[in-house]
């Protein structure tokens, strides 16, 4: 008999390069992974032996070619990005529920057995992040719904579908929510980068041009915590073999402001910066941490690798990277 086939939708991004990557190490499957993306351009390339194409999955056309023999779906794709993409791309993000629609209904058709849906913090209701020390945010701070503009209140309109996918179908969904995921691989540039990835890159690029500062976005003192990637693949491997179905948080509880986030790159750099502020710049939520009481009574395990530690393989190779000039 011929191994089961999972289908790694978005592969060509950071999370599912990465979860690619895992899963290919792992054996035992066959793999395929789609993206939008042409394959040279995907942020890390597949491996060997890997059933890799490029399709645009917001066409149902494509998501039945996608998930045409798949026992298994990952959906990881979702034109996305950090705080200034997602800000300034609502009708972008908003149609990310074509992705999310027809990869389902085709999942449904083709008779998948398990279905992996990537959902977000930003879903959490506004209300809940009004200050810096913010408690944690548990699963049920979703409702009453006030999630981001845009971006937020497509991932909550497809958390619902998956469920009533499920309820109403029997399709086996399973949803996480992702709490600023970062590490190697990542986009850093462009626009869609997100906090710790472009801190990074401007504490290397201050130390790499000798000019000795940086913008921070904010006054700083707006808290996130941030889940190093090895922690997200573990985690979104342990939600979906899980029995549980509802939206479980992948996240750390390492609440840090950014201004000490930025502290922590410099020190690792081994600078000092002057710092300004641009308060004019996309900042999202005053205050967001993940609370990990649900995902530890489930599954014993809860996002574990310290900031400090995930930051500095980080900045390590966002800085290789400036210094061999691919800026
Ligand atoms: P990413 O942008 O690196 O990867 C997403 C991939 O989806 C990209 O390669 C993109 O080309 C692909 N894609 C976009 N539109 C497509 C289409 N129409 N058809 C096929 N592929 C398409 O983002 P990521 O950080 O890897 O995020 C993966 C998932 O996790 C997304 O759903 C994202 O919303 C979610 N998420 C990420 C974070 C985070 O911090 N990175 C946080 C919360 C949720």
């Amino acid at each position: 008999m011929s191994e089961p086939l999972v289908l790694v939708a978005g592969a060509g991004g950071f999370i599912g390069g990465h979860f690619l990557a895992t899963l290919h190490r792992k054996g035992g499957m066959r793999l395929r992974a789609v993206d939008i993306k042409p394959l040279t351009a995907w942020l890390q390339p597949p491996p060997a032996g890997v059933e890799a194409w490029t399709a645009d999955l917001r066409e149902i056309a494509a998501c039945r070619r996608a998930t045409a023999g798949a026992g298994t779906v990952y959906n990881l794709a979702a034109d996305m990005g950090g705080m200034g993409f997602i800000e300034t791309h609502k009708t972008a993000c908003m149609l990310n529920v074509l992705i999310n629609t027809h990869v389902l209904m085709a999942a449904q058709e083709a008779g998948v057995a398990r279905f992996f849906f990537a959902s977000s913090a930003c879903v959490y209701a506004a209300d809940k992040q009004l200050t810096p020390q913010i408690p944690p945010l548990r699963e049920g701070d979703a409702y009453p719904a006030m999630p981001e503009d845009g971006y937020g209140w497509e991932k909550l309109y497809s958390e619902r579908m998956c469920r009533h996918f499920r309820e109403d179908f029997g399709l086996a969904t399973r949803v996480a929510r992702y709490h600023n995921v970062y590490g190697t691989h990542e986009t850093y540039d462009g626009g869609r980068e997100k906090a710790p990835a472009a801190i990074c890159r401007k504490v290397a690029q201050a130390k790499l041009s000798g000019r000795p500062e940086i913008e921070i976005w904010g006054d700083g003192e707006q808290t996130r915590s941030f889940t190093f990637i090895d922690d997200c693949v573990r985690g979104t491997q342990l939600v979906m073999d899980g029995t549980f179905a509802e939206p479980v948080n992948v996240g750390s509880a390492e609440m840090v402001t950014i201004n000490q986030l930025v502290s922590i790159v410099e020190e690792i750099g081994g600078v000092k910066l002057r710092r300004s502020y641009n308060l004019d710049a996309p900042r999202g939520v005053r205050g967001r941490n993940s609370d990990n009481t649900l995902i530890q009574s489930l599954y014993g395990w809860q996002p574990a690798t310290s900031l400090r530690t995930g930051i500095e393989a980080l900045y390590r190779w966002i800085y290789d990277r400036l210094a061999a000039g691919r800026i």
